[in-house]
């Protein structure tokens, strides 16, 4: 008797879901049956929708195009961990007021990635606060005005080019080659809006910072030089959970940005920093991949080391970077488990690690080749 009540109300229940999902379509589909146009848009964006996952009564992840987001409710309000691309920010408000019922307070930033970044203006102009490492707003400052200075260069260099072409025109190219400075800094100047200050981290720290959220402790703690110049990962004592960043990645290689000051080094340090941080119970939220644990990251430690320490056999023994790039014995256990199928390939992975070897090795490597010659020099003298 209990039992069929019960299975009645799963019925009711899930028929209430089913129905309430169905009216959400409908509304939907009769929005964007406005204009043609609006429906493919709409479409298109779909694929930015994430799917939201608990990980704890008040911690639950979304998950979805870019980055893993993190959103913890609570007594004090909704903070959130990132903020996927531009495109996601109606999905995720959507899902976090229906959870939460509340507006964002406060966005962390755990790197300056465009996948985690993309949707903090959205959040920003509906009142939510950006806390981020120092090097996310530097970068971001900085990459925006070198960008559009170098793309006004450019732009104008193909100017002069094409009016040279065309010939007859000294006295324009001439006026034109005297002014290119004047005119960049002048574009420069008017373009300057382009940079989004609402996207910029109002509030930024350069070590570590120590936030109280919801009745919890949340240690925001600096990985220097790990994924970028600017990793964070995101420590909530009490609940047990981890947001780590790209810092570590579920499943797949993981991409060190040595342009934006990543590198080997700094990743193992940073992964090591994680597993001190973690017991077994540790609920673990990568940059990207699934809900992770302890042996997770353990596990992508040792892949690391293992790599690295092969690329640098290889490259004591005078291997070649695409040779390096071209060794599939070691990675073949990796590679059955998907790990090249993500945004690097095993290719990819495997430069970028000849790469650091070589910075880290090659002083070393040169060092003893100059010694060896000399040595070898010194016999054939005292021979002669
Ligand atoms: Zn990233």
């Amino acid at each position: 008797m209990t039992k069929a009540i019960i299975l009645s109300l799963f019925i009711l229940f899930t028929g209430f879901i089913v129905t309430a999902q169905n009216k959400d379509e409908i509304d939907e589909k009769n929005q964007s049956s406005l204009k043609k146009d609006q429906v493919d848009k709409n479409d298109d964006n779909y694929k930015y929708k994430p799917s939201s996952i608990d990980v704890t009564e008040n911690i639950f992840m979304l998950k979805g195009m870019g980055g893993n987001i993190a959103v913890q409710n609570g007594i004090d309000g909704a903070l959130m961990i990132d903020t996927q691309f531009e495109n996601a920010s109606e999905f995720i408000q959507t899902i976090i007021q229906r959870k939460t019922e509340k507006q964002v307070e406060f966005i962390v930033n755990t790197h300056l990635h465009g996948d985690h970044v993309g949707g903090n203006k959205n959040f920003s102009r509906k009142g939510a606060t950006v806390i981020a490492h120092k090097n996310v707003r530097d970068n971001i400052t900085n990459n925006l005005n070198k960008n559009s200075r170098e793309d006004i260069l450019k732009s104008l260099t193909a100017e002069i080019e094409e009016a040279e072409k065309k010939g007859n025109v000294d006295g324009k190219v001439k006026e034109m080659k005297k002014n290119i400075e004047k005119r960049v800094e002048q574009i420069a100047e008017d373009t300057q809006a382009d940079i989004d200050y609402e996207a910029l981290p109002a509030i930024s720290f350069e070590n570590d910072l120590l936030f109280h959220y919801n009745d919890e402790d949340i240690q925001l703690i600096h990985l220097p030089n790990a994924h970028t110049n600017s990793d964070i990962i995101v420590n909530f004592r009490k609940s047990n959970v981890l947001h780590t960043g790209d810092a570590f990645v579920n499943g797949m290689y993981p991409y060190l940005d040595t342009k934006n000051g990543g590198s080997y080094n700094g990743y193992i340090e940073g992964l090591k920093k994680i597993e001190r941080l973690c017991n077994k119970d540790t609920k673990i939220i990568p940059g990207h991949g699934e809900l992770a644990s302890f042996t997770d990251v353990k596990e992508m430690a040792t892949m690391l080391e293992l790599y690295y320490s092969r690329i640098k056999t290889a490259f004591l023994q005078n291997k070649t970077e695409d040779q390096v790039a071209a060794m599939r014995d070691f990675t073949k256990f990796y590679d059955n488990k998907a790990y090249g199928e993500g945004f690097i390939t095993t290719e990819k992975f495997l430069r970028t690690l000849y790469g650091e070897v070589e910075k880290n090795e090659g002083v070393y490597k040169r060092r003893n080749e100059a010694k060896q010659k000399k040595y070898e020099e010194s016999q054939k003298e005292n021979k002669n």
